[in-house]
């Protein structure tokens, strides 16, 4: 599914594409290429920036969970490519 959305960084309008549910994902801005969180909401979808998403609406908690599902056989070989300090 499309959604219409505003950068929170750059408020330029760009369309994601989601895969349904209600699960977050981060977004990479086409504008100004920073990342945020679009989390699918009951009527729409919610953007963050990443410092003002829930917890676990962060990437690093998405990437975590998922790396922790799959028994730490994720990504070798490229480290801190998606590292990015606060
Ligand atoms: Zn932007």
């Amino acid at each position: 599914m499309t959604h219409m959305i505003l950068c929170p960084y750059c408020h330029k309008n760009q369309a994601v594409v989601h895969q349904g549910g209600y699960e977050p994902i981060s977004v990479g801005c086409e504008s100004c290429g920073k990342r945020f969180v679009l989390a699918p909401e009951r009527y729409g979808v919610a953007v963050y920036r990443i410092e003002d998403a829930p917890p676990c609406f962060t990437p690093d908690c998405l990437g975590a969970e998922r790396a922790g599902s799959e028994n730490g056989e994720e990504q070798r070989g490229a480290p801190g490519r998606e590292a990015q300090p606060v």
